[in-house]
């Protein structure tokens, strides 16, 4: 990434600083966060950068390598949810979230680069959105602690953008430590940091970007919040996080709306169980890993036939993982398209990477992309010169 030399080629001059946000994968919990429930995310070592610079005049000025538009021009004052359209909405939402919120926002040039593929399930979104914010607070030395920053750019993305996601994505870009899983208590908003580096252990994250994308996504996203509304209502609860029994699932008479909340039920616990798992580990660490693949499995499974979210790619990657020695694997995401995460012995993941590239080959599919995934740390500012000093080519957090 080389958002300082986009920065200098686009506006001229060189930026006041570079600030990156990482993408995240999440280990487990999948459409348990607007249940109220547990996710475990993690921030990937990929990251959107924003090289940015005050101006004066209260305008902002937007581009990014990733775009082939010429900049975009915002105006702040009179900025309001419809008027910014298409990539650009995303940090204009961030700023418009911020005045919101009585942060008065400075002008300024930023220009985005990134290693995160976009609408992969990897939360480019999120990851565009906070280092926008970051790099906007800081600029301006405006001092917002970390949680509020996540709840900003949430509602960048809720309000202005207008897709109804929950607080994890941006919680993770914000909050992860490196070599940790993050516990976010969707409920309380409480977090906290449980070790986790598969490194240490001999293991490997693989990333399996199925490159599907289904239109049906956000319909049925939609659909599913519905219906876990419905299930915690019929059952007198407030949300489906209430329930801890699963045997309660089946006070549920109707056969999909007890599917469904069986996933929440059961995926909130895998969350427990893993973090369990990650904080007492066995004296045979592989044992552990051992343990936690077969749980994403299981995710994985509940959530193709009981969520019913996933999709023929993830399906068949998940498969061809297991049959080249994965430990687990699992769909994560929304589902519908997106990636797959995979947890392998550090040995099999050429094993994995092929046999998941035969699985596409045979079916005629395009073929998938791997990221090599590692907790990582959240979103921070880089310094310019320490960063432009290193050997071309060797840092993905290029400034
Ligand atoms: P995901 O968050 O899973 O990657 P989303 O659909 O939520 O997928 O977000 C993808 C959108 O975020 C893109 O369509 C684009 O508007 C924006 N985006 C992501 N990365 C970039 C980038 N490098 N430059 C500009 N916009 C980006
Ligand atoms: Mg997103």
């Amino acid at each position: 990434m080389r958002s300082a030399d986009l920065f200098r080629a686009r506006f001229g001059g060189a930026p006041d600083g570079v600030w990156l946000a990482p993408g995240r994968a999440n280990l487990m919990g999948e459409h348990t966060d607007y249940n109220d429930g547990y996710v475990l995310p993690f921030a990937l070592g990929q990251n959107i950068a924003a090289a940015a610079a005050r101006r004066t005049g209260r305008r902002l000025a937007l581009c990014s390598r990733q775009q082939p538009t010429a900049a975009v021009e915002i105006a702040l004052d009179g900025l309001a949810p419809g008027q910014v359209t298409g990539w650009a909405a995303y940090p204009a939402g961030v700023a418009w979230e911020l005045e919101q919120a009585g942060y008065q926002v400075p002008g300024a040039r930023i220009a985005i680069d990134s290693d995160v593929p976009a609408g992969a399930g990897l939360s480019s979104s999120a990851a565009l959105e906070c280092a926008t914010a970051l790099a906007l607070t800081e600029l301006a030395g405006l001092a917002v602690s970390r949680p509020e920053l996540a709840a900003i750019a949430r509602r960048a993305e809720n309000e202005f953008v207008g897709v109804p996601s929950g607080i994890m994505d941006q919680s993770a870009s914000l909050l992860c430590q490196p070599g940790h899983a993050l516990l976010l208590d969707c409920r309380s908003l409480e977090s906290s940091q449980v070790p986790f580096d598969p490194a240490a252990a001999g293991a490997g994250l693989l990333l399996i970007n199925t490159r599907a994308k289904h239109d049906l996504s956000d319909g049925e996203y939609g659909r599913r919040r519905a219906e876990c509304e419905e299930a915690a209502r019929r059952l007198g609860i407030p949300s489906l996080r209430s329930l801890t029994n699963l045997a309660d699932v089946d006070r549920l008479t109707d056969p999909v709306l007890r599917r469904r909340a069986r996933h929440v039920v059961a995926d909130n616990q895998r969350v427990l169980d893993v973090v369990g798992l990650l904080s007492s580990p066995s004296a045979a660490v592989a044992d552990t890993y051992h343990d936690i693949g077969r749980l994403l499995t299981q995710a994985h499974l509940s959530l193709r036939d009981d969520f019913e979210v996933s999709w023929p790619e993830a399906d068949a990657t998940v498969e061809a993982a297991l049959a080249a020695g994965a430990f687990g694997a699992r769909m994560i995401g929304g589902g519908f398209g997106g990636s797959v995460l995979a947890l392998v012995p550090a040995a099999f993941g050429g094993p994995v990477r092929d046999a998941v590239t035969g699985a596409f080959a045979q079916r005629s599919w395009t073929a998938p992309e791997f990221l090599d995934a590692a907790p990582s740390a959240s979103a921070h500012r880089v310094a310019l010169q320490l960063v432009r000093l290193r050997p071309t080519g060797g840092s993905s957090a290029g400034a």
